[in-house]
């Protein structure tokens, strides 16, 4: 791999490697740009199949992060940590504090927090070494908690601001929503959508989820399968990745596509095909943005309240994503990008005016 090209191509500001023979640990941090602020970003521990793939992951999510969090209006700038190791076996306290020190080490510039493979306790081991560290376990002074709350609150949220776009009224009452996935995120999601008087349709391959979905909020269970073809005004995937591709694109019977799974487009073509058709697509990384959003706040000294409000304006974030979208005549997955280089791009520019010559 040639990193330095890749590094220049996609304008990488740093790459770290953490090496600590004790602990056996071998990380990767990346920090991507900070031109907003330092760079916020989780520390994932995987069982990599090669270096080669650490690293790649390491640089793509990092930079996923700067447009996250630029979007999101937050004043930080992105980087993702990975740590190669297999979590059920690996962890250990002296791990985690060899990765702090190196967290520590870069002065601020790398904010980590839990991602998959760690968790708030691992956060909190972590802390003992640094200060550059948000998300610890909730019960610790200053902690904001379980992110999927906040998540699930600003896609309800996004989910209103579609509907204004697509129907002309944020209302929620009486529109039928076709849900995938009542996880921690999703079942929090269908709360606060039956709350709101919508019709809910869903499912799981956890039947438990679904029972408790249909006695608690009067849903409707469809397997697993049949959950694509449902006639809705809204399709909210909240379970996996990749959902929208060539098999299930055509079968979608909705006017919008609003939920909180990463990466929802298997392929930038399917946002395409999206538009084409007419079908109102909520960027993934605009709309679930609410559990960094939250995070975040800890960095201020965490206070439920302003940190919400801030989730709050993951409707405001997505309005603004369809205008530049409907402004420039593209499809939203595209607008979304092109408003979080627009903030960066300005504060750069405002930068560099007072970098010494
Ligand atoms: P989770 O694991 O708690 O929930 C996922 C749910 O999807 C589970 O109930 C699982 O049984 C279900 N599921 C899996 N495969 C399915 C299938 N084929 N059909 C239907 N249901 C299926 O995860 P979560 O924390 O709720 O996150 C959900 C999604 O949101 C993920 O894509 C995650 O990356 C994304 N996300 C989560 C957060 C957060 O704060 N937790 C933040 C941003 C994005």
């Amino acid at each position: 791999m040639d990193i330095f090209a890749h590094m220049e191509r996609y304008d990488y500001e740093q790459l770290v490697f953490c090496q600590d023979k004790t602990s056996g640990l071998k990380a990767v941090i990346c920090v991507h740009n900070t031109a907003l602020g330092p760079a916020l970003g989780g520390c994932r521990l995987w069982n990599y199949a090669s270096e080669e793939a650490a690293i790649v992951d390491a640089l793509r999510l990092a930079r996923g992060m700067t447009y996250k969090n630029a979007a999101a209006g937050l004043n930080l700038g992105g980087g993702k940590a990975v740590i190669i190791g297999d979590a059920r076996r690996d962890k250990t306290e002296a791990l985690f504090r060899a990765f702090g020190r190196y967290v520590q080490s870069l002065g601020g510039r790398y904010i980590t927090a839990e991602d998959v493979g760690t968790s708030p306790e691992d956060m909190d081991v972590i802390a003992l070494e640094t200060e550059h560290v948000c998300g610890v376990s909730a019960g610790t002074a200053g902690s904001s908690g379980d992110p999927s709350p906040a998540t699930a609150y600003g896609v309800y949220r996004g989910i209103k601001a579609c509907c204004q776009e697509a129907f002309g009224d944020e209302s929620l009452k009486g529109r039928t929503v076709a849900l995938q996935g009542l996880g921690h995120v999703g079942s929090n999601v269908a709360r606060h959508l039956a709350e709101d008087g919508a019709r809910l349709m869903v499912t799981d391959i956890n039947p438990l989820a679904v029972e408790k979905a249909v006695k608690d909020l009067g849903a409707t269970a469809v397997t697993t399968d049949e959950i694509f073809d449902v006639e809705c005004d809204v399709f909210a995937p909240c379970a996996l990745g990749a959902v929208i591709n060539d098999d299930t694109l055509p079968r979608l019977k909705c006017r919008v596509l609003a939920g909180a799974a990463n990466n929802q487009l298997k392929e930038d073509r399917h946002g395409d095909a999206l538009t084409a058709r007419g079908i109102l697509y909520a960027p993934d990384f605009i709309i679930n943005a609410g559990g960094v959003i939250n995070v975040a706040d800890e960095l201020e000294g965490y206070n439920r309240e302003r940190a919400y409000r801030k989730v709050a304006a993951v409707y405001d974030n997505l309005m603004k994503v369809f205008e530049i979208a409907k402004r420039e005549n593209i499809p939203t997955y595209k607008a979304a990008d092109r408003m979080a280089e627009e903030r960066i791009d300005t504060v750069s520019r405002v930068q560099r005016k007072y970098l010494p010559r």
